[in-house]
């Protein structure tokens, strides 16, 4: 088989031991990499019902088709296990040299399972699996963590994934972190935190074998190329925190915890300001010659020093949604949240429903008591400090309100509202209990739909449905029968990306056009040069549509029902009020009409299940018997 080993390496935290697991070319070809892998090595492994802090959630690792090859952006891999956040699949992409180091080791994946006694730190060394005592790496921050481990094997090229204080105290927004790079959002960070595994270091010295060597260099160079032109140039300059501006001027950029849709000191937090006064450098995954990601560095005043890995989606959530117009404060907070390990977005906004409940008498400033503050702080939005004193204290879960945060909002508002008799839920801005990102869905119907259906809860990676929306294809403030066809063909559009996987960033790099006929063919060129299959435009285009069935498979053995595509209270009870989307709301009407649109388009049932035959006809038959209506 080219492009894969077809081994999956198993190992077992609790008896130390690791075993080999051969696959067929016929399952690649249907799971493919990325995150649709790893949510088939979700299903295959993971015990139904369990608790995601139990020994029986294992973490699921999935490399890349192109990560080894020459390929531009796809040195990204797959993680995958039952989120601690939401209940249901919680699948992360991250971009960093770890995944080429797997692939190297000789390996398509790797299934942790059970949970160690003590701290440990797992080495992979090609095809021998080692267990090192890790105590002496606790408390260490991210960075500090895969320098202390470079340092004690002598050797500046190994690559680990790491989790830092926050995944060490089971923060349920704690993250992964590996050279820089995050396999964020869904707690993945709390699931490693519960099983003791403080890193997982991997070296590989093998050659990645492709099917026709020649045309896949030929096949890079050209987007290689492209990759360097126009097509780019958003990202390669300012990156996504570009959007700030434009998610404004549309009434769509969250302030206040999603109050309002604008925010009146937009330019002080801006991809334009931060490149002006704040940038030091670019920083790339893996295999990317675009390096979107911006750094941001703080040369004087209170948060001298701090230097963070700044992007749209961490920017609008410790800025404009907690009222901050201090971008010195806003990179510090991403700075903590990038060492400590906690996911930028969730922390946000968490941190803003905190905001939010302080000012409306729900929370004082005793419940924010912590050691730099024995007597506690004013949380009140537009404060700095407290946003930034609250990243830390969430991952240490210091003091009263560090623990609660460190829930995710989701279960910090049923906490409180259950023990002071409120009804702060209805300012808790999470699907599924995942926190919303940058974009207040009330004024984008079309996404407001992809959100409340995602599999993930509120993310915008997983879908793309935003993109008819803002682009005008339709009209953004109200819906139609189009709806369900447009949120399904934009999920599956993304998950095509993220499972083989390839930066969306790129997408416009193979022939100029985005869509389906611009990109799909050139696709499956790729494809066939490193495997030697035939796939074709319907072969990739199933791609998609079966990474997404296997997510949505594994959530309803986990009990998903209908109920469960929901959007926050505040996007169907409180119109925006000011800005170019003022007065919007997604109505409860609205919502169920395209849920229906939606399953219709998908082939599933009016209650969202799965039927049989569907199932069948991707090639699933296991998961239509267990499954399957
Ligand atoms: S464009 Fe940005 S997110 Fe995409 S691979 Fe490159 S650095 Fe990573």
């Amino acid at each position: 088989m080219y492009g894969y080993s077809g081994k999956i390496l198993h190992i077992d935290l609790a008896e130390r031991k690791s075993w080999v697991e051969k696959k067929e070319e016929e399952w690649y070809k249907t799971y493919i990499g990325g995150v649709s892998m790893a949510a088939r090595l979700c299903w295959e492994n993971i015990d139904p019902g369990c608790d995601p802090l139990s020994p029986g959630n294992p973490i699921c690792i999935a490399g890349g088709l192109f990560t080894g090859t020459p390929v531009p952006v796809g040195g990204k891999y797959g993680m995958a296990s039952k989120s601690p956040l939401t209940g249901f699949l919680g699948d992360s992409l991250s971009g960093s040299w770890l995944s080429v180091a797997l692939k190297r080791a000789g390996w398509d994946g790797i299934v942790i399972h059970n949970a160690s006694k003590d701290w440990v730190r797992v080495q992979v060394d090609d095809d021998k699996v080692s267990f090192h005592d890790a105590s002496h790496l606790l408390g260490l921050g991210t960075h500090d963590t895969e320098e202390a481990i470079r340092e004690e094997l002598g050797d500046d090229q190994v690559r680990s994934a790491v989790i830092g204080p926050a995944g060490e105290n089971l923060a349920r927004i704690a993250n992964v972190s590996n050279d820089g790079r995050k396999a964020g959002r869904t707690g993945q960070g709390a699931v490693w935190g519960a099983k003791k595994l403080k890193a997982l270091s991997i070296r590989g010295t093998y050659d990645v074998e492709v099917a026709d060597p020649e045309t896949l260099l030929q096949l890079s160079y050209d987007i290689l190329q492209a990759s360097q032109g126009p097509n780019t140039q958003k990202y390669r300059v300012l990156g996504t925190s570009s959007n700030v501006l434009n998610m404004n001027k549309l009434g769509l950029l969250p302030t206040r915890n999603y109050q309002q849709g604008v925010f009146e000191d937009a330019e002080l937090v801006s991809g334009e300001y931060l490149h002006e006064h704040y940038k030091a450098n670019t920083m790339a995954c893996a295999q990317c010659p675009i390096a979107c990601e911006q750094v941001g560095h703080v040369k004087e005043g209170p948060y001298a020093g701090a230097m963070g890995h700044i992007e749209y989606e961490s920017l609008y959530a410790l800025s404009s949604n907690c009222g901050v117009n201090d971008m010195a404060a806003a990179i510090q907070a991403i700075t903590n949240c990038n060492e400590l390990g906690t996911d930028t977005m969730s922390t946000g906004v968490t941190i803003s429903w905190a905001m939010e409940c302080y000012e409306r008498g729900v929370f004082t400033k005793e419940d924010f008591k912590c050691e730099k503050y024995p007597e506690g702080f004013e949380a009140n939005f537009g404060n700095a400090e407290a946003m930034v004193t609250l990243t830390e204290m969430i991952a240490h879960r210091e003091g009263f309100m560090g623990d609660l945060l460190a829930e995710g909002t989701k279960r910090a508002s049923a906490r409180i509202d259950e023990e002071r008799g409120t009804e702060t839920y209805k300012w808790a801005m999470h699907i599924k209990g995942l926190e919303n990102p940058g974009y207040d869905a009330r004024a984008l119907k079309t996404f407001a739909l992809g959100l409340a259906v995602g599999t993930r809860g509120g993310c915008h990676n997983r879908s793309a449905a935003y993109d008819p929306d803002i682009k005008g294809q339709v009209d953004r403030f109200s819906v139609d029968d189009t709806r369900g066809e447009l949120a399904k063909s934009t999920e599956e559009y993304a998950a095509v990306y993220d499972t083989l996987p390839l930066c969306k960033f790129i997408r416009r790099c193979f022939t100029g056009k985005a869509d389906r006929a611009g990109a799909w063919p050139a696709i499956a060129k790729l494809i066939n040069a490193t495997t030697g299959w035939d796939f074709d435009y319907d072969a990739v285009d199933l791609i998609g549509e079966r990474a997404h069935t296997i997510k949505k498979a594994f959530n309803v053995r986990e009990g998903w029902t209908r109920e469960h595509d929901h959007l926050p209270w505040r996007w169907q009870h409180e119109p925006l009020k000011e800005g170019a989307s003022a007065n919007s709301i997604v109505t409860d009407e609205e919502l169920e009409y395209l849920k229906d649109l939606y399953y219709e388009a998908k082939g599933w049932t009016k209650e969202g299940l799965i039927p049989k035959e569907k199932l069948e006809e991707l090639g699933m038959d296991d998961v239509a018997e267990e499954i399957g209506v």
